[in-house]
């Protein structure tokens, strides 16, 4: 167990090295400063477990030295005992009121003071103990947060989340009166190509067709994996003609990639098919009703030879080929 590093303060350099001494002997690790201004700054350098200060002295004195200690974010754990040879009522109340955590009168026999050093380094590890599990529990949380929103294999963003956000961007859309399009997009084939290659195979064309698509929009539009080899994107400010550019260009960029595959795999290529849709918050009652006209013009796109973008107007679908 870590017996406690201890920042003495004291002007008098007799007293100093007497305190240094005993306080060595009972195990504790010391630094030492002749007066507060020095005191702070070896608090900084040096991050004690306890100061024990001096009341008098130049420069800064203890309660002063105490209020600059108590009131800095990074030094404010350390337990402060203020000694002084004042020793009254009055004088231990001001002392404990500049944020003092003990306060100790001259003489103070050295049986107590080393007892009352070690009840302050208890108070210490239990309160490093708690800043640790904090840390901890605020780093499981984020871990949490991240599990609960996120696609583990693409990292893009959940179907579930992705329908929050949806709503959310669907809510902002109606408060402002902005436009906003929705588009979802499938894998051409992706069946055959885990029965080709394998399912691992399969994995990385997902993976990379996700990258593919994150980079390929900005940073205000949201993709997310909606399902096995589906995917969707929020597009904000979007009109349906905004959303079609958007969409084709996305159609053309990733008919042309050849994806690298790991063992010795030869590079594929993939196509996809796309629905988009506009929003009109007079026609679309909901997000669903929104993704299913997106849906609608996806089987569209599909059933009319694929690796195209359509929308609910047949006669706009726009054939790449
Ligand atoms: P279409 O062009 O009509 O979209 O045909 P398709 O073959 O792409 O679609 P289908 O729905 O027939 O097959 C999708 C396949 O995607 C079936 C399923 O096993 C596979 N799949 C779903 N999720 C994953 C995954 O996480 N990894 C891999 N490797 N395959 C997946
Ligand atoms: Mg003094
Ligand atoms: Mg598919
Ligand atoms: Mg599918």
């Amino acid at each position: 167990m870590n017996p406690g590093k201890i920042l003495l303060v004291e002007d008098d350099q007799l007293s100093r090295m007497i305190m240094t001494r005993k306080l060595k002997n009972a195990g504790f690790e010391v630094v030492v400063a002749e007066h507060g201004e020095k005191g702070l700054e070896i608090a900084y350098s040096e991050e004690p477990d306890i100061i024990l200060s001096d009341w008098m002295m130049p420069r800064l004195d203890g309660p002063q030295l105490c209020q600059a200690i108590k009131s800095d974010s990074k030094l404010r754990y350390i337990f402060f005992i203020l000694l002084s040879a004042r020793g009254n009522t009055t004088d231990r109340v001001d002392g404990l009121s500049t944020g003092a955590d003990e306060y100790l009168a001259k003489p103070c026999p050295d049986e107590e003071l080393i007892a009352r050093l070690q009840a302050g380094m208890r108070l210490v590890n239990l309160q490093k103990e708690l800043l640790r599990l904090q840390a901890e529990l605020a780093e499981k949380n984020r871990i949490l947060e991240q599990l609960a929103t996120t696609d583990p294999l693409t990292t893009l963003y959940n179907r579930r989340h992705f329908m929050d956000v949806l709503d959310g961007e669907l809510s902002r859309a109606a408060r402002y009166q902005r436009q906003l399009s929705f588009v979802i997009c499938d894998i051409d084939n992706f069946k055959k190509i885990n029965d080709t290659y394998g399912h691992q195979v399969g994995d990385q064309v997902l993976i990379q067709t996700a990258a593919l698509l994150q980079k390929s929009i900005r940073s205000t539009d949201v993709v997310a994996r909606y399902g096995g080899e589906e995917f969707v994107i929020v597009l904000p400010e979007h009109t349906l003609q905004g959303a079609l550019v958007v969409a084709e260009r996305i159609r053309a960029s990733i008919e042309r990639t050849l994806m690298l595959l790991p063992d010795a795999s030869p590079p594929i290529s993939v196509t996809m098919s796309f629905g988009v849709a506009e929003w009109h918050p007079a026609i679309h009652s909901t997000a669903d009703h929104l993704i299913r006209e997106a849906d609608d013009a996806l089987y569209t796109a599909k059933r009319t030879g694929k690796n195209r973008v359509c929308t609910a107007m047949t006669a706009g679908c726009e054939n790449a080929a």
